[in-house]
């Protein structure tokens, strides 16, 4: 049995803590209660799966089912000598869970250490930092499609990955309920430490012998440094994608601007920083009222204190605007918005 209340506020259950309501909300906590959830009235109005609500804007109420996941569990299923393979429910906190790992010596995720939400949100976006990408420990993720009322299980060739993105953000968006993702994690760490100042920060912290946990910790003060906290500013972490450009944009682009910072990716294209477009613009530590752009991060829009989510929505159409006069390029917003016509993300 699930149980759905009615007009149930999500203030708390976002991290930009804007004041919306649910029409229905429910919470997930066992597997059995998802086999009636399509004969439930509140399913005509459609759905939206909520984690920790790190990666949300609301800019409106919601007519839609909320429902919470709260499935916890986590099992390892398979080892041989050089790797594990766990598998753990999407409800789980996603920073425990990497911490938990880290503790058991095993390795692959531990550059994403901090990242706030649940594990089944995980690749949704295909969460990535520091030089990882959660793409490249996922072998499978276990999901419940309503309507059809059956599992799917998605190999990680399934899910499409790509730069924050995935199947489950285009196909599969708002059918599903991912339920458990299968990880392989490496008993033998290769560490990876040539990313975003975390050398520096090791030797900081005086680390002379390389472990796991020397390379959260690492990150861990980074982003404590650099980040706002959502529980003392509300954010949903980085607002817009970098936008990923071909030579040809790219070759005139660096020519004019011969400062702007460039990461030339695998597959011959150019990652532009959107933190730098967006601080070239004069919208660094920007403040209106209650909103603003982090004065420490470009990329990071910001509620001060009971702002509005239209508020905030117009302010990111403000800096795709101005990025797309200067530079011609045009901005992807990476949090989900949730406006007039559902979720939506750029
Ligand atoms: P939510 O915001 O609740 O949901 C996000 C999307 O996933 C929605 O479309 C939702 O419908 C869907 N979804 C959630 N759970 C499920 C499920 N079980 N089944 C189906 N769909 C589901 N992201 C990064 O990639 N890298 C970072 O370094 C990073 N740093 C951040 C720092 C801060 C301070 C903040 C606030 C955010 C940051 N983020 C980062 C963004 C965010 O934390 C991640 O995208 C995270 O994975 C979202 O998890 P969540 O549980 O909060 O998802
Ligand atoms: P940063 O280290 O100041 O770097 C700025 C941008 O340049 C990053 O977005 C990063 O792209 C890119 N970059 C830096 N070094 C790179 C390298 N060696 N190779 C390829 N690309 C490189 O960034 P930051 O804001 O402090 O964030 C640090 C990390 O945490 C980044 O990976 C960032 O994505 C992640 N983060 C994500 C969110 C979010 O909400 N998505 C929020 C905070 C931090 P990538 O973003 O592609 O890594």
């Amino acid at each position: 049995m699930i149980s759905i209340e009615e007009n149930y506020s999500l203030k708390e259950l976002n991290t930009f803590s804007i004041d919306v309501r649910a029409a229905n909300y429910s919470e997930l906590t066992e597997l059995s209660q998802l086999v009636d959830m399509a004969q439930h009235h509140a399913f005509r109005q459609g759905l939206l799966v909520l984690g920790g609500g790190s990666n949300f804007l609301f800019t409106k109420s919601v007519d839609q089912w909320v429902i919470h996941n709260q499935l916890k569990g986590i099992h390892q299923i398979q080892e041989n000598a050089n790797y594990v393979w766990i598998e753990a429910s999407a409800g789980e906190n996603w920073h425990e869970f990497v911490r938990h790992t880290i503790e058991k010596g095993y390795g692959g995720i531990e550059n994403l250490s901090l990242i706030p939400g649940y594990l089944g949100a995980t690749p949704v976006q295909n969460i990535g930092a520091y030089g990882a990408e959660v793409k490249d420990v996922i072998t499978e993720v276990k999901a419940w499609h309503i309507q059809e009322k059956r599992f799917y299980s998605f190999s990680n060739e399934d899910c499409r990955f790509g730069y924050r993105d995935s199947i489950f953000k285009h196909k599969y968006k708002n059918q599903l309920i991912i339920t458990s993702v299968i990880f392989r994690l490496s008993k033998n760490p290769e560490f990876n430490i040539e990313y975003g100042g975390i050398r520096k920060e090791l030797e900081k912290m005086k680390i002379t012998t390389l472990s796991l946990k020397a390379i959260s910790d690492a990150v861990i003060n980074i982003r404590r440094a650099k980040l706002p906290d959502p529980a003392q500013i509300g954010n949903a972490g980085s607002f817009f994608k970098n936008p990923v450009i071909k030579k040809e944009l790219f070759k005139p682009l660096t020519k004019e601007y011969p400062s702007m910072p460039f990461y030339k990716t695998k597959t011959d294209e150019y990652k532009i920083p959107a933190a730098w477009l967006i601080e070239q613009c004069g919208w660094k530590g920007y403040r209106k009222g209650n909103i603003g752009i982090h004065p420490h991060q470009a990329l990071i829009l910001v509620n001060y204190g009971g702002a509005d989510g239209k508020e905030i929505f117009d302010l990111s159409k403000q800096i795709i605007a101005s990025v797309k006069n200067k530079f011609g390029l045009q901005l992807q917003r990476e949090v989900n918005n949730y406006g007039e016509s559902g979720v939506e993300s750029t």
